[in-house]
């Protein structure tokens, strides 16, 4: 292979602050939408961009097959105006009042770098490649919730949006339900005729108190994050919500654990004459790639051939991968090199930036697997 075809670290981090530099809070991806479609365009992949904005560029491949290399556009939060710092350490970090926003844009300056090797060198053997970029990704999935993959011919892929050390390749992740609970009770004076009255609130207290909540097992945990009700000292509440969200990776102990967060809402209400309507919504589901399926091996094999441990990680949390397995397109998810996101601490080693990218450059140059 020429020298053409190494990845360049300062040409992936200018990339790199290129994308930082652009506010993409999710639900306001229009700007970083039509700057990577440009920039995708511009390496002759053919784009395509659904109502929400998904955008889909296709890079023809030199052999057979086709692989998904999903990322997304939006990130977390509302944070805006983001300062990149990079420390005498070799660590990017923003100035401290932001997020960085390496989730997700290190899997997508990892993908513009790939390219841009790709072109310089056409003898090099890859397949094609559908990059999918998503939006509301942050928003729980949003994106890769509502895509219609129908049109991709992708066999298998690779999520960069991860974190975990470089090697890590997170083959398990689990179901996540978010959970909306409502108690209905009866408003009434609380000084005058407190008879009258239904309290929601004692009633949505006495179901989190029967409940059990966070660990429950090695595979499921379960939280109520947000009680609110009632509107004034003096009236008895009628209305009481609680939100919540519960997760496993056996979708048999979740369906248990949520079960009897329903029975302990139905027993308080009934137990104060309350009602309740108990709403479970499914925002991803879990997914498990075996070691000897398709994209593990492949992405097994590129993280040996850069001399790193692969390591089988198992998420607690979920990526756009777990609907691209729910619609039929194997993937396992890679770390991009990503530490603390979400957080104003969120930061990326350039080191980690470089060899990410070089995990993907070869996951796409190398061989297929059977
Ligand atoms: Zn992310």
């Amino acid at each position: 292979m020429s020298g053409a075809t190494q990845v360049d670290p300062d040409r992936l981090l200018s990339t790199f602050l290129d994308l930082v530099s652009i506010d993409s809070p999710t639900g306001h991806e229009e700007e970083i939408g039509r700057v990577l479609e440009a920039r995708f365009r511009a390496f002759g992949c053919a784009t395509t961009k659904d109502a929400i904005g998904n955008i889909v560029a296709t890079y023809p491949g030199t052999r057979d097959g086709t692989i998904l290399v999903a990322t997304h556009m939006d990130t977390a939060g509302t944070d805006r105006g983001v300062v990149a710092v990079i420390g005498d350490d070799g660590i990017i970090r923003s100035d401290g009042t932001t997020i960085l926003g390496a989730d997700d844009k290190s899997g997508l300056a990892g993908c513009l770098e790939l390219l841009t090797l790709l072109r310089a060198d056409p003898e090099i053997a890859h397949p094609t490649i559908e990059f999918v970029i998503t939006v509301g990704e942050e928003s729980g999935l949003v994106g890769s919730r509502q895509m219609d993959v129908g049109s991709l011919r992708a066999t298998h892929g690779f999520v960069l949006d991860t974190a975990g050390v470089m090697g890590s390749v997170t083959y398990w992740s689990p179901t996540s339900v978010y959970l909306t609970i409502t108690f209905h009770g009866r408003k009434a004076h609380a000084g005058v005729e407190p008879e009258k009255g239904v309290s929601a609130v004692q009633a949505a207290a006495r179901a989190i108190s029967t409940m059990t909540l966070g660990r429950i097992d090695e595979e499921t945990v379960a939280n109520i994050g947000i009680m609110t009700g009632g509107e004034a000292r003096n009236i008895i509440p009628d209305l009481a919500v609680l939100s919540g969200m519960a997760r496993s990776h056996d979708q048999a102990k979740l369906d248990t654990q949520i079960e009897s967060m329903r029975l302990a809402c139905e027993a308080a209400a009934l137990a104060f004459g309350a009602t309740v309507d108990f709403e479970a919504e499914e925002i991803y589901r879990t997914y498990k790639i075996e070691e000897d399926a398709q994209p593990y091996r492949e992405a097994a094999a590129a993280i040996r051939s850069l001399g790193l441990e692969v390591i089988a990680r198992k998420s607690g949390g979920g990526t756009d991968g777990n609907y691209f397995n729910a619609k039929g397109i194997p993937c396992v998810a890679l770390t991009t090199g990503m530490v603390d996101e979400h957080a104003t601490t969120e930061h990326i080693a350039i080191d980690d930036l470089v060899m990410a990218a070089k995990i993907l450059f070869a996951i796409v140059t190398g061989p297929a697997a059977d």
